[in-house]
């Protein structure tokens, strides 16, 4: 089946204030529906047609050349997108708990010193892009990348990422992207960011048994 922008999982208005109705409308309806075309367009008629979009991301040096960085681009607008409308909530915020708030607090020492190092990588992404919180196979990491690269692409599984394209906040906070980085902890769905972290670590035991 060829790639689908999946339904918002709250009202578009749910964010607000920290991330306003109109930005969501366009973000969701727009920009990701732009990344889900041009990647089926582009996939359409390759033996990937059909293939999942972690599977695809892993693959792209498969790829013809004339097809592989618009996948890349757009299948990875696709993952990334996904990924980060359901790392949101308008029940979010907080604190993590459990098993991810004990390997935050031994990476990176206080949940604080995660969102400065998360809030580092995306006010110091020149241009557009994206910065992570990943399970890289052995543990947690931060950093950053370029346009829509996903994590995937190396390997890596991505647990939270947040947009910093202008697109994902210029509306409501102009160029002032440090006080949006700022403002989206507010929203973020810890118990979501949890599972993803539980499925890597249970992939992590699996590879090493
Ligand atoms: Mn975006």
């Amino acid at each position: 089946m060829p790639f689908e922008v999946p339904p918002l999982p709250y009202d578009y208005a749910a964010l607000e204030p920290y991330i306003d109705e109109q930005t969501m409308h366009l973000h969701h309806d727009k920009h990701h529906q732009a990344y889900v075309d041009k990647a089926n367009a582009a996939l359409e008629g390759t033996e990937y047609h059909d293939s999942s979009v972690e599977h695809v991301l892993t693959m792209l040096d498969e790829l013809p050349d004339d097809k592989r960085t618009v996948v890349r681009n757009n299948a990875g607008g696709h993952a990334n997108h996904s990924l980060f409308w359901e790392i949101m909530s308008p029940d979010g915020g907080g604190e993590p708990e459990g098993a991810l708030a004990e390997a935050i607090d031994d990476v990176f020492g206080s949940l604080d010193e995660l969102k400065k190092a998360v809030n580092d990588g995306g006010v110091n992404r020149f241009g557009s892009g994206w910065t992570w919180l990943v399970h890289d196979g052995t543990g947690l990491a931060v950093y950053s990348t370029p346009n829509q690269d996903s994590p995937i692409m190396q390997s890596d599984e991505p647990l939270l990422g947040i947009d910093v394209w202008e697109h994902a906040y210029y509306l409501k906070y102009q160029n002032r992207r440090p006080d949006y980085l700022e403002a989206w902890w507010n929203v973020v769905n810890w118990p979501a960011v949890a599972e993803r972290y539980a499925r890597a670590t249970t992939k992590e035991h699996a590879a090493a048994g």
